[in-house]
């Protein structure tokens, strides 16, 4: 099994409480964890945090309430079952609160956590250190990100979205020569100065991350890279069962629950996804349910001809950072 940790996103709301997107974090490395307390420190732009993850004996990291915690009663529970049984357990609460120490398990922090991360706007580095005798310091980085919660966001697919091949991406990482969409970097550059946040988003496995970011951090065109966004996977662990039996055939399916977990971040009337690009109709159809308008959703071939849904003719990403201004109205923040 792979080690690796996602980015976050973080919002802050307007009752200045904050939420975070999940924390995948997975040490895959360490071979057999016995200690079952084995505690995760966070470290945010390399300053110690007071918050703490825990390791199950699986490699993956999360925190850990007791059900005194608000967050229980929320969405951010660790899985259903958990759910399940504290509807059980909500009538059995009145009768003796001492029956029920028992502590839950989440991949989310609560907003107090949060707010001891010390996170600047934009882009953070987190990291998590796990320390055991047997097998030493490791450490996983990823980025987190905080942003207003009146932001519009951009999601981009990446293999054979922003990279020319949808498989050939997944299987090399960084092959020489033409391996990606002309013109992509200006685009979400120019998009970016309008005032507008880039989400990547992909179907790839947490183990791939560390490559993942590197393949996006290399890409150059015309002296120009990607702006930073996050960097938003698969939580395969999580979902490993649902993926076996439909995702595998039906990636869409994926990207629509961890995209309605990025939008309950955000205040409940509020439409955070402005446009989204992608290379499948599925891209279109899961960008369709988080209600992003017809003609902000932009899916490109293998030519790179890019399809403005809802229009005929086809377009390129050259074409379109031509037209930035109109697509993509300048936002004052
Ligand atoms: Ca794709």
């Amino acid at each position: 099994m792979f080690s690796g940790s996602m980015d976050i996103l973080v919002i802050e709301s307007p009752n200045g409480l904050y939420k975070s997107s999940s924390f995948h974090v997975r040490f895959g490395s360490l071979k057999v964890i016995k200690s079952k307390e084995q505690e995760i420190e966070i470290f945010v732009n390399s300053k110690k945090t007071n918050v703490t993850m825990k390791l199950s004996s699986s490699g993956d990291a999360y925190f850990q309430y007791d059900e005194s915690c608000p967050q229980i009663n929320q969405q951010n529970l660790y899985d259903k079952e958990i759910k399940e049984n504290l509807k059980e357990k909500d009538d059995l609460l009145k009768n003796d609160y001492n029956l029920f120490k028992k502590k839950y398990k989440s991949f989310f922090p609560s907003s107090n956590q949060i707010k001891e991360l010390n996170l600047k706007p934009g882009q953070n580095e987190i990291c998590f250190v796990c320390r055991t005798s047997s097998s030493g310091i490791q450490t996983l980085k990823s980025s987190i990100y905080l942003w207003p919660h009146n932001s519009k966001i951009v999601i981009s697919d990446v293999d054979g979205t922003i990279t020319r091949s949808d498989v050939l991406g997944q299987v090399l990482p960084i092959i020489g020569g033409d391996w990606t969409h002309e013109g992509v970097a200006e685009l979400f550059t120019k998009i970016t100065k309008q005032g507008y946040k880039i989400l990547y988003l992909t179907s790839r496995a947490i183990g791939q991350s560390s490559m993942t970011k590197k393949y996006l951090d290399s890409l150059i065109q015309e002296k120009k890279s990607l702006p930073p966004g996050p960097l938003i996977m698969s939580p395969d662990g999580v979902f490993t069962s649902l993926k076996r039996e439909v995702i595998e055939r039906k990636p869409h399916l994926l990207k629509i629950p961890v995209l309605s977990e990025l939008k309950n971040l955000f205040p409940q009337d509020s439409k955070p996804f402005y446009a989204g690009f992608g290379n499948r109709e599925t891209d279109g159809v899961a960008y369709r349910y988080l209600d992003i308008p017809l003609n902000n959703i932009f899916i490109i071939d293998t030519s790179s001809r890019v399809l403005r849904l809802g229009e005929t003719q086809k377009s390129s990403y050259k074409l379109l950072a031509d037209k930035v201004e109109e697509i993509f109205p300048l936002i004052d923040n």
